[in-house]
């Protein structure tokens, strides 16, 4: 699906994947997955710095892609920094007034719970509050969670 973001960016919520080049591992290429429901939604080179709400610098966008199954929408853009260690992520509830879960973008474990007041990490329910550095039980990867926001207006 193509989206002109250009012509109507207020009509369009979609979580902005902002991506750099592997200066180590040029080739690094993996399956993003969708975080609030662990599809594969495209395969991506380079490392994710952050993953935010809404839209942002859309001349440098890549792709736009829409999860099949939740029908989240993601859009792609590159920039050039050194890769954080770190994920940032500022996350939106999934289910207004319900619990979302995240999944890790990398191997689709879940990973967190949270709605607009609170998150907990997987699978102890251990309470965090943002900005704070967790990791995945599965693969690793280090999130820092920034915030939870709402996208609604
Ligand atoms: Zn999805
Ligand atoms: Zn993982």
């Amino acid at each position: 699906m193509k989206v002109s973001i250009l012509d109507q960016p207020s009509e369009i919520l979609t979580q902005t994947v902002t991506l750099t080049t592997n200066k180590d591992k040029p080739d690094n290429l993996f399956l993003f997955h969708c975080y609030h429901c662990g599809t594969g939604i495209q395969r991506i080179k380079g490392n994710v710095v952050r993953i935010g709400a809404g839209i942002t610098l859309p001349q440098s966008v890549m792709t736009f892609q829409q999860c099949h199954r939740c029908k989240e929408n993601y859009t792609f853009q590159i920039v050039h920094m050194k890769a954080p260690t770190a994920i940032k992520l500022t996350l939106t509830p999934q289910v207004e007034g319900g619990v979302s879960t995240f999944h890790c973008i990398i191997c689709r474990q879940p990973v967190l719970q949270y709605t607009l007041e609170k998150a907990v990490k997987l699978p102890k329910m251990t309470p965090i509050i943002p900005p704070s550095l967790f990791a995945c039980t599965q693969c690793g990867k280090i999130y820092l969670l920034n915030d939870v926001v709402s996208l609604v207006v």
